[in-house]
């Protein structure tokens, strides 16, 4: 088997140009000359709601992690970001959050949480992506791999001239949780991950309503957590000075609101009334939209035997995670970084390094998987410790913005 080749050879391959697969093109340039990135969608450059990402128009928060790891793939991410119309409030100060059955505490720990529309998030990255000149976007669909022994040799791509096969040495797929790369490997006689699922039972619905005026410009969400076994939800996000968007989740068993109004009903339903409060004076601005996922999945690429050397999934095509707790990029983009701390520390040979890659990356899944077990399962007397112990609030809002393992802030309590 040979090493992978260095520097100056041969050109990685990122199939998918979302959030995850800019990300790794990202990590790719900080040890290739050139990544290509391939991409069904034809990207037209501006930040719009395109067919290859359909949650496109959901509201999307980063979390704290998501914005530490995308400012050291590209440095400067975040405040571009910010300077694009993204919005950032100071945690918890900022974020009005009722959780564990209470009101949280409103200290300032020292994070943000952002948001901004899924396309702008996007558009950003992609232009400081394409800013560094060195990848070159593809527009084709990949349909397939190839490999030589345990190897991965290739990619088939159908473009609107026809279909080809580009090679490769590494490829990372990018291509979002409709993934077919189950498929492409049982096609080229490969194994292939077992996928661990998780039935989602809730919907969500999104619609954008205008500030009134004394709140243009002010960077506060509101967030409410139904306590388990209840299931109404809702969120307040910013979104650039003047609208927020709002989105409240429920059970597949409660109708979802199918307008405006309705919706604004459904947030006073929920267990603390703070939404509502807020919605009272805002005005909205379209349609209410209804999105469901019925399940979470998790394609187990580090528990194989042999994973085909050079083929590195990332973000949605490894693990498609429960939207309620907004983890899916914070996710994707550690990966990234993970990928991209492996290429500085020498890649070894096709296997090892991606073996390392498939186990390393799945510690991030893991995280972001177990979050809803915490929140759930939360031990008697949680809820008083966030409240009265700072250290205690603090482990607890770390583990949900993915900067600690979930299973230190319980333990925590315990003592
Ligand atoms: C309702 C909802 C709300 C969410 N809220 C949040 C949130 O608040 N915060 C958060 O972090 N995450 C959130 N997420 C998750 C987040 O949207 C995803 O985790 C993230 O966008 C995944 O990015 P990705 O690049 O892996 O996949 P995708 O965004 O799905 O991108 C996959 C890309 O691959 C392309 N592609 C697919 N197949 C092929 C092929 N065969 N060949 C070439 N190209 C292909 C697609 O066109 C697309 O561009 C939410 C998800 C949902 C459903």
């Amino acid at each position: 088997m040979t090493a992978l080749r260095d520097r100056d050879s041969h050109r990685p391959v990122v199939l998918g140009a979302g959030v995850a697969g800019l990300a790794a093109a990202a990590a790719l340039l900080s040890h290739f000359d050139e990544v290509l990135v391939v991409e069904r969608d034809a990207l037209d450059g501006g930040a719009r709601a395109r067919p290859g990402v359909p949650q496109s128009g959901q509201l999307h928060n980063l979390l704290g992690r998501a914005q530490l790891d995308l400012d050291r793939l590209l440095p400067g991410y975040c405040d571009v970001l910010v300077g694009a119309g993204g919005c950032r409030a100071r945690v918890s100060e900022q974020t009005h959050v009722y959780e564990l059955g209470m009101r949280m505490p409103e200290r300032d720990l020292g994070w943000h949480l952002m948001s901004a529309p899924r396309p702008l998030i996007e558009n950003v990255l992609r232009a400081m992506v394409v800013d560094d000149g060195r990848v070159t976007f593809l527009t084709g669909r990949a349909v397939g791999v190839r490999r030589d022994g345990d190897c991965i040799t290739g990619i088939d791509v159908e473009t609107s001239s026809g279909r080809g096969m580009l090679g490769a040495e590494l490829v990372v797929d990018a291509t979002g949780s409709g993934s077919q790369a189950t498929s492409w490997l049982r096609a080229a006689g490969w194994d292939v991950p077992r996928v661990d699922s998780d039935a989602v039972t809730h919907w969500y619905v999104t619609a954008a309503f205008g500030r009134p005026d004394d709140w243009r410009g002010r960077d506060d969400f509101w967030l409410v957590f139904p306590t388990y076994p209840g299931t109404r939800g809702g969120l307040v996000s910013p979104e650039a000075r003047d609208v927020w968007r709002v989105s409240v989740s429920g059970s597949v068993d409660d109708p979802p609101p199918r307008t405006p109004a309705e919706l604004v009903a459904y947030a006073a339903s929920l267990e603390s009334g703070m939404i509502a409060d807020v919605l009272e004076r805002a005005r909205p601005l379209g349609p209410a939209t209804l999105f469901r996922k019925p399940t979470a999945t998790w394609r187990r690429y580090d528990e194989m035997d042999h994973p085909l050397a050079g083929f590195l999934p990332i973000g949605d095509a490894v693990a498609s995670l429960d939207p309620l707790f907004g983890q899916g990029i914070a996710v994707a983009v550690w990966q990234a970084t993970i990928l991209a701390d492996l290429l500085r520390a020498g890649l070894g040979s096709p296997s090892q390094f991606t073996e390392t890659y498939v186990r390393r990356s799945a510690g991030a899944c893991e995280s972001a998987w177990s979050l809803g077990r915490m929140v759930n399962a939360a031990p008697e007397g949680l809820a008083r410790s966030v409240g009265s112990d700072p250290a205690v609030h603090r482990a607890y809002v770390a583990a949900w913005h993915l900067f600690e393992s979930v299973a230190d802030p319980v333990p925590a309590v315990a003592r």
